[in-house]
């Protein structure tokens, strides 16, 4: 499929043009290792003119516009999404390695956010308050003016959905560095905004190494609002960054999410979940649930039978939808075939695997899904977010030591509990230390509504549902004295 768009462009003040260097980027398809396009090197000059343009958007057509209206035009945004959303998917695709279902699932997602915060766009207010006789006292919810978007290959239209959606729906103007190597679909997301009629400046993409773009981004003084999905390493740049301006970031760092099996589990509810959220994306995703943490009692059943789901997974390009397709990069394939090494080295057993066909490209990043079992909760494998298509499992003893294990990593995003038990599903909801915590179920299926985020190295700030537009607006306090 040819793409539809001039990628070699950076899109700055409602014009697609070249970036300032003449110096490009190749886009590599995973699944086969062919080269797929040019990208733009944005630089520091790109991100500054962005910058400007944003600031320019909202002192001109963009910030003039009424909640009303700007939400109108996300609804707008919204409709278009979902009319592409069979050819988004084959774009994530051939740049991502995404298997074509969960590719379009990812752009229904992104239209459903950009429909849940167009619609909210002018139903988010102040309060008064009730204070000392003589004023009246009120509060204001304000766009924090250019906000920054740096984000990762991995889900490039949800995490545009939930944080750009969410800062236009509260009137800042946005300047976007994709990850260099997942840029299509921003791209089209930049055309799908000009095309329903979003002011120029109010998004701007600069396409870019995260080094060169990313950081110049995350250093200008113009911005005032930071939001980054990505490494832990990277985000301590960022927040860092952040500090030097003294603005407001919201980090979202991934996890070593645990789904915990009771022994009193409906274990036919819970088998599809503890072997999807592992493979879904080939592993590489924030909230997977790389640690399944399974009652002794139930433990040789359960990892019996998601063996047998491994063994079963089909494996292959993206465009033939497998249910899972090559990692990101042969760098990312290194990075998990170095931990499959160390799980052999150290003797942990493999409990279930699928097979590669021999029709596989020979250019493409395919690594086997892998289900490790039995594994200690301190193993670096059952500690390390591996960000690929590798499952440990831990057996347990009653809720205190499942609890132990859970809590026990750097992390804290997600955790899901399988068990019948009413006392004890209030009991762990309340006690695990992370961000969102799922009972028979993992993943809400996507639950765009649900406020999201981690504690601990997981990162800090909330997206998703109505938090998303308090953390991307800043409260302004009045108080008019009229006796
Ligand atoms: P990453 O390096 O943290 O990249 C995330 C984003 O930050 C990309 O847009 C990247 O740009 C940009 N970036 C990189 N260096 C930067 C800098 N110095 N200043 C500003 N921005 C910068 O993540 P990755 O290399 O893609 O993946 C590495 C690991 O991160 C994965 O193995 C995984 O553990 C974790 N990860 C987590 C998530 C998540 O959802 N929480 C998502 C992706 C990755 P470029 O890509 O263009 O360099
Ligand atoms: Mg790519």
């Amino acid at each position: 499929m040819p793409i539809p768009f001039d990628p070699s462009l950076v899109l700055i003040a409602g014009q697609w043009r070249a970036g300032a260097s003449v110096q490009r980027l190749p886009l590599l398809n995973p699944s086969d290792g062919s080269l797929l396009a040019q990208i733009a090197r944005g630089n520091a000059d790109d991100v500054d003119a962005a910058v400007v343009a944003a600031q320019a958007a909202l002192a001109g057509d963009w910030g003039r516009l009424s909640a009303a209206e700007r939400g109108r035009i996300l609804l707008k945004m919204s409709a278009i999404t979902l009319d592409r959303a069979d050819e988004l998917a084959r774009l994530e695709a051939l740049d991502v390695g995404k298997p074509l279902k969960q590719g379009r699932a990812d752009a229904v997602a992104l239209a459903r956010y950009l429909e849940f915060y167009g619609g909210a766009a002018d139903k988010v207010h102040g309060e008064t308050i009730p204070f000392a006789n003589g004023y009246t006292a009120l509060t204001l919810r304000e766009p924090h003016g250019v906000t920054g978007h740096i984000v990762p290959w991995n889900y490039p239209m949800q995490i545009i959905g939930r944080s750009v959606g969410a800062a236009l729906a509260m009137g800042n103007a946005c300047v976007l560095k994709p990850a260099e190597e997942a840029c299509l679909s921003a791209l089209a997301f930049g055309h799908i905004a000009r095309e329903a009629g979003l002011p120029a400046g109010a998004l701007n993409i600069v396409p870019g190494l995260g080094e060169e773009a990313g950081a110049a981004l995350s250093a200008h003084p113009g911005v005032a609002h930071l939001s980054f999905t990505g490494s832990v390493a990277v985000g301590r740049l960022i927040q860092a960054a952040a500090a030097l301006n003294v603005i407001p970031v919201t980090l979202e760092l991934g996890g070593k999410s645990p789904q915990i099996v009771f022994a009193d589990a409906d274990l036919d509810a819970a088998l599809p979940f503890l072997v999807n959220a592992g493979i879904q994306n080939a592993g590489q995703t924030c909230s997977a649930a790389s640690r399944i943490l399974v009652e002794r009692a139930v433990f040789d059943e359960v990892r019996r039978r998601m063996a047998e789901r491994y063994g079963a997974l089909r494996v292959g390009p993206a465009l033939d939808d497998p249910d899972v397709g090559p990692l990101i990069s042969a760098r990312q394939r290194a990075t998990v075939q170095a931990y499959l090494a160390l799980a052999r080295d150290s003797g942990l057993a493999i409990a279930g695997q699928a097979v590669l066909p021999d029709s596989l490209p020979a250019g493409g990043c395919y690594v086997a899904p892998t289900l490790l079992a039995p594994c200690d909760p301190g193993h670096r494998l059952a500690q390390e977010e591996i960000f690929g298509p590798v499952q440990v499992m831990i057996p347990f003893e009653g809720e205190a030591q499942a609890l132990a294990i859970a809590n026990g990593t750097a992390y804290g995003l997600v955790a899901g509990v399988w068990t019948r038990d009413g006392g004890r599903q209030f009991r762990m909801a309340r006690q695990l230390r992370c961000g969102q915590v799922f009972i028979n179920n993992y993943g809400a299926g996507g639950g765009i509504e649900l406020p999201f985020g981690g504690v601990k190295h997981s990162g800090h700030g909330r997206e998703k549902g109505f938090e998303a537009l308090y953390g991307f607006s800043s409260l302004k306090t009045v108080a008019i004295k009229h006796d």
